[in-house]
């Protein structure tokens, strides 16, 4: 479980991204955290990823305070946290298999998990039939795959997609959202940001707004709502009902 205490992020310069923010996320829970631009999701990302280090407040990880990590730890926490960034930057010239490949690779593991792990994780995002493509031979969709095929194969606990639809058609954007889905299926806990509604819409799931900083709602339900959007809501009905009452005057002068 993951949760976060009175978290406070101020940039240099005064910026507050992050405002006295506290929630939890739970074991193999799929969280979207939505919000326009600028309203803090990515510094939200870093923080959880350990990248960056709040003003204020605990992030806690199976009850260890993620902000006391010295390096070591830090570097062990960001295989159990893997994230998937909206420009996923694949190296152009290995295919599929090694691009994910060199995940594992890295991380120290040796060939005989490579051969057993790369064909499963594949499968799983619906990839096999790529394997031997190298990025400028399959779309954008299919890169992004690549890229959650690449964080995942490490097998974190908690993968963080951030905006991962952002720069894909709405069909190509699905698809990476079932991915997502699946993957949760199979016991990974997913944490995905987005500014994109439609996307939050299709899921049924938690849903966290964040605005300006803070979390304005965080809600269990297929969509979710702004207060502004209610508002607004609200506003429409209403200029409706006086439209039909005139209307309705009208004709009965
Ligand atoms: P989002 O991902 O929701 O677009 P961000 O977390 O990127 O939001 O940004 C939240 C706020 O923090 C914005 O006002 C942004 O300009 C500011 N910010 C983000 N990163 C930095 C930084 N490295 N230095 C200064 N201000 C930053």
């Amino acid at each position: 479980m993951i949760e976060c205490k009175n978290v406070s992020k101020i940039y240099p310069g005064d910026v507050p991204a992050l405002e006295n923010i506290s929630f939890k996320i739970n074991d193999k829970e799929f969280l979207s955290i939505i919000g326009s631009s600028g309203a803090g999701k990515s510094t939200l990302i870093k923080l959880l990823h350990a990248e960056e280090k709040p003003t204020s407040g605990e992030i806690l990880f199976g009850g260890e305070d993620i902000v006391e990590y010295k390096k070591k730890q830090i570097f062990q926490h960001r295989r159990e946290v893997g994230v998937v960034f909206q420009d996923f930057k694949l190296l152009p010239k290995k295919n599929v298999f090694e691009n994910v490949a060199f995940a594992m690779e890295v991380s120290g593991r040796s060939e005989e998990e490579v051969a057993e792990d790369v064909p499963q994780v594949l499968e799983i995002i619906g990839l096999t039939e790529l394997a031997d493509k190298y990025p400028h031979e399959i779309s954008g969709g299919e890169q992004q795959r690549v890229a959650i095929a690449r964080a995942l194969v490490n097998r974190p606990k908690v993968l963080i997609a951030d905006e991962p639809t952002g720069n894909l058609d709405p069909e190509s954007g699905w698809e990476i959202l079932q991915s997502l889905l699946k993957i949760n299926k199979y016991g990974t806990t997913v944490v995905l940001a987005t500014h994109d509604r439609e996307a939050v819409d299709k899921i049924n799931g938690r849903v966290v707004v964040l605005k300006d900083g803070k979390i304005v709602s965080d809600e269990i339900k297929g969509k979710y709502d702004l207060k502004e959007d209610k508002v607004k809501k609200e506003e429409k009905e209403d200029r409706q009902r006086r439209t039909d009452s005139e209307n309705q005057k009208k004709k009965s002068i």
